[in-house]
Order: C-alpha cells, then structure tokens, then sequence
C-alpha cells in the first residue's frame, strides 16, 4: 500500500510541474494577447526555439545552471518557482482525496473528477494571482469559466464535497452581486475604482468552488492578507515614499486578485483541518 501511495504522489508531483510549465506559458502570452499552444517556447531574449530537454520542468532549470542554452542570458527563478508550487499544489489537492478512494464509500470516477477540477481550479488561481499581480487585470478567459466548472463540480460531486449546487449557485450569485455591490458604491461615494471588475468573476468562481460558508473567510483573509502586504511595502519602501511625497501612498494600489486566490487556496486546503482542530477543542 505504501507503493501505491508513492507513486500516486509522485504522479501528482510530476502532473503539477507539468501544468506549472504551461501556466508559465499562460501567465507570459495570455495578457499579450498571444496564442498559449503556438509558437513553441521561446528563450524571451533571443528566441531560440526551446528543446524539448531544455523543457523539462525544474530539472531544466537547474541542469542549464539558470541560463539560456544559446544567449547564456539568466532564465527568471519565477519559471522554476511557478513549477514548484503548482507541483505542491497538486499534491496538497490529492492527499485528502486518497483515503476517500481506499475507503470504496465512493466511486473511483467521482473522487477522480473532484480531485482533477480541484486541481484545475489552484491551478487557475496560480496562473490569475501571477497575471494580476503583473498586470492588475484578472483576465477573463481564466476567471469566467470558473463559475460554470464550480456549478458542474457540484452538480456531479456535490454529496462527496460538501458543496452542493445550491450552494454554489448561491455562492457565485451573492459574491458576483456582494462585490459588484461594493465596487459600485465604492466607485459612486469617491469617483475612482477600488475593485476591478475581475475581482468580482473571480470571487463568483471561488463562491462557486467552495460553497456560501467559505466566502466570509475567504473575504477576510484576502483582506487582512492584502492589507498586511499593503502596510509591509509601504514600511519597507518609505525612503522611496518621502521622496515622491505622501500622495504615493494614498494611491498605492495593490492587486485584490492574489490575495483573494491565496485566501481560497488556504480555504480549500486548510479548512477541513482547522474544522478538526476547531471540534478536538470544544469536544475535548
Ligand atoms: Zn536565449
């Protein structure tokens, strides 16, 4: 059995990397507008076409010492990064779902489609938190199928989840509508946008994914989350504020979108967890 458990992790490390690799694709083409399967990977520098060997997910990286095979210019970390924790990602999705397929309390195909769309769903975050992180857009082509994968997930496994369509129907309809409730009055009382619209399709997706309960704590996490970094980097960067003058950190803005992709992640990942720790406490 222990096997058998190796190598499910295994597959699910090697899966994620492989979907890391093609999130790095997604994250550099997908604002630029570009196709995501045609060229072939370019080095961004002097775009020579990258082999297939050169193409391997975090072991390229290292074995060409983090430099192009042909310019010799250094490859951003962020590639292997983004490979890593898609591959961490992966592994986290499945771990929980294994003792529920040994068991044999559900068929095999129900708990493959949960784990394969819950991994579709982080990884859809991963590729939105880096996009707007960069561009402070949350593209639509990664953020407007999430409802619609969230309400399928449901309709299929929604006894196995916990979260039934109801429930995420509920879910995107009172997060879409909450925010875009807020932006609008944010944007009428002060003339400006606080959220983007991108916000609003994104929080539909996790409501969707992750049912009514989650999204007071996914809200409040992302908030905290964002307004820690906020008071960090204003702290950090105060030589650069006094320079500019106070103006500057009035307008600092930063992304909703990775905050609220990280606060589902934590959500998904940890809330069966803290559930547990939550009953051992009062029941004990
Ligand atoms: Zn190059």
């Amino acid at each position: 059995m222990n096997t058998l458990l190796a190598i499910a992790y295994g597959f699910a490390l090697l899966w994620g990397a492989l979907w890391g690799s093609f999130l790095n694709v997604v994250v550099y083409r997908v604002p630029a507008g570009l196709s995501v399967v045609h060229p072939r990977s370019r080095c961004p520098q002097c775009l020579a076409p990258i082999t297939w060997w050169q193409n391997i997910p975090i072991l390229s990286y290292a074995l060409l010492g983090g430099r192009c095979a042909s310019c010799k210019n250094p490859i951003s970390i962020r590639y292997p990064v983004v490979e890593g924790v898609a591959a961490a990602l992966s592994l986290a999705v499945l771990a929980p779902w294994l003792p529920v397929l040994l068991s044999d309390t559900v068929e095999p195909w129900r708990v493959l489609v949960c784990v394969l769309a819950e991994q579709a769903f982080v990884f859809a975050l991963l590729a939105i938190a880096l996009i707007d992180a960069d561009t402070f857009t949350v593209p639509d082509v990664l953020s407007l199928p999430l409802p619609l994968l969230g309400l399928g997930l449901a309709l299929l496994c929604g006894p196995v989840r916990g979260v039934e369509w109801k429930d995420a129907g509920a879910a995107a309809l009172v997060a879409g509508g909450g925010l875009f409730a807020v932006q609008w009055g944010y944007a009428a009382l002060t003339g400006r946008e606080g959220l983007g619209t991108g916000d609003v399709k994104l929080l539909a997706g996790i409501g969707a994914f992750l049912g009514l309960r989650s999204l007071p704590a996914v809200l409040l996490l992302g908030a905290l989350q964002g307004l820690a970094f906020a008071l960090a980097y204003t702290a950090l960067s105060r030589d650069a504020v006094s320079s500019r003058g106070l103006s500057s950190v009035r307008h600092l803005a930063v992304p909703f979108g990775p905050f609220l992709a990280l606060a589902a992640l934590q959500w998904l990942l940890l809330h069966r967890l803290a559930d547990k720790a939550l009953a051992a406490w009062f029941g004990g």
